[in-house]
């Protein structure tokens, strides 16, 4: 196990040694961690949309969507940097299971526009349950924090939050299911570092928000001021927040 971690902590740094390619398609960029122009006009890139859960607004609706405004979401700010289409999905995948981990770098390159957080705001990696981190290696969430800490100057934690239970995948799940699989599936290991401060949540990909959810919520029983979530990709459906 050591040498082959040994191997993964190598195939990271020549990873990033390599010329600059776009991370969509491979084609040799001048600019490390960017899209090349076609790769680029591809992408959708997702704008400020609600104020609070990001997603477009109805030509009714003044900063705040009529669902926000009705019901203040438990996270209280919602961005992600593209919507989950065929190059993004590539990104996520190659970074997930084929230790791209260069692509963690991209992937921050273009949330960090996104992120509207005090100086003294914690990025949160959203944890994997250990087993599954141990079969992997590493979280490509954590991966994405760290590199946004350094294109943000805000502090990454990914000791603060820890996946307490093993979940079943959620995709098929109702959204009631879902809510039911992820509850108590987290815990704060520090609350004393969480209390009071404001916490970005980062994944890669949004899809239902569930598991995003059941963290704030655990973040927020421990006392935190306020919960954001920053996403690289963003399943762009008809969603409702949980509540
Ligand atoms: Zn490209
Ligand atoms: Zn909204």
């Amino acid at each position: 196990m050591t040498t082959d971690l040994l191997r993964r902590a190598g195939q990271a740094v020549i990873d990033f040694a390599l010329p600059a390619r776009c991370p969509g398609c491979g084609t040799i960029v001048d600019t490390l961690d960017a899209f090349c122009v076609d790769c680029w006009q591809q992408v959708e890139w997702l704008g400020q949309g609600c104020a609070s859960c990001g997603l477009p607004l109805e030509a009714t609706d003044i900063e705040t969507c009529a669902r926000c405004m009705a019901q203040p979401p438990r996270i209280a700010r919602i961005r992600a940097a593209v919507a989950y289409g065929d190059i993004a999905r590539g990104i996520v995948l190659k970074l997930k299971y084929s230790r791209k981990v260069a692509l963690s770098r991209t992937m921050a390159r273009y949330m960090a526009p996104m992120l509207e957080a005090g100086a003294d705001a914690i990025l949160v990696p959203v944890p994997l349950h250990r087993g599954r981190l141990w079969q992997r290696g590493f979280n490509q969430s954590s991966l994405v924090a760290r590199q946004l800490a350094k294109a943000t100057g805000r502090e990454a934690r990914n000791d603060l939050l820890r996946r307490s239970r093993r979940t079943r995948p959620l995709k098929g799940m109702g959204a009631s299911q879902r809510r039911r699989e992820v509850a108590r599936a987290f815990a704060v290991t520090h609350p004393e570092k969480v209390a009071g401060r404001e916490i970005v949540l980062v994944d890669d990909v949004l899809t239902t928000g569930s598991t995003a959810e059941a963290c704030a919520r655990t973040l927020l029983r421990a006392g935190a001021a306020r919960v954001q979530l920053l996403c690289f990709a963003r399943v762009i459906r008809p969603w409702s927040l949980e509540s």
